[in-house]
């Protein structure tokens, strides 16, 4: 594998010549693997993740994103009527990019996009139940003596003939008498508006709080994005 020194590799992968390098090192300015590079003559491989400004450097780097999802895109890469949530990244963050786990067009909220495949579906695949946590907003008032019910439909299970299938265990909380959270181990189609809809009642918003144990970081507005830290990745691996 190819391996060279940091000011080397930087000024190959990056428009900043030696010099350039040697002062964003000294403002700490360049990160390797979430810390910061402390001289020119590290030695770093294709497999270190260099960021200069939070903005990754080279070519296919694994990069692990965060996004505060904001309403009216779509989950996907390309669409030709709507904005996507890839739209949301930088360009040179867009190329190879896959999406955790999709929100429906007005959903906000906690989204995770990677070129990582592998790692993409280890967080998706039903098997592995990672616990997925959504604040939602109802239409209806549920009343005290219907909580009950819902609580206890959610976590039997429901049957959707579409697709031939039992959700998995679902957890149903009571915010207040219009607002709820629930906590799923699957990601079905539509699957909350249509747990809901078994009691004709209307999700009006719905808001993805929690990825396993990666909470939504509150300082990203709707439509902004950072980069997972070392230690955020490891706990969702
Ligand atoms: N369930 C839904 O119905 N919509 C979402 O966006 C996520 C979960």
């Amino acid at each position: 594998s190819k391996h060279a020194r940091l000011d080397r590799f930087i000024s190959l992968n990056s428009n900043l010549n030696r010099r350039d390098v040697r002062l964003a090192i000294a403002q700490k300015r360049i990160l390797v693997n979430g810390k910061h590079a402390s001289t020119i003559h590290q030695v770093v491989s294709q497999f270190c993740h260099i960021t200069f400004d939070n903005q990754t450097l080279q070519a296919n780097a694994p990069v692990y994103i965060m996004l505060n999802k904001p309403a009216g895109r779509v989950s996907a890469t390309k669409d030709s009527t709507h904005p996507t949530v890839v739209g949301c990244l930088p360009q040179q963050l867009q190329a190879n990019i896959h999406i955790v786990g999709r929100l429906d067009f007005n959903s906000t909220g906690l989204m995770l996009l990677t070129n990582n495949g592998a790692w993409s579906r280890h967080l998706t695949s039903p098997e592995n139940k990672v616990n997925k946590i959504y604040e939602v907003e109802l239409e209806r008032t549920i009343n005290d003596d219907e909580w009950p019910q819902y609580i206890s439909a959610f976590a039997s299970g429901m049957y959707f003939a579409f697709e031939d299938l039992t959700t998995q265990p679902a957890k149903l909380e009571r915010l207040t008498a219009t607002r709820a959270r629930v906590t799923l181990v699957e990601g079905r189609y539509h699957q909350i508006k249509r747990m809901f809809g078994r009691f004709r009642n209307k999700v009006i918003a719905l808001h993805r709080t929690q990825l396993g144990a990666l909470p939504l970081d509150p300082a990203l507005q709707p439509g902004e994005h950072r980069l997972l830290n070392d230690d955020e990745i490891i706990k969702l691996s």
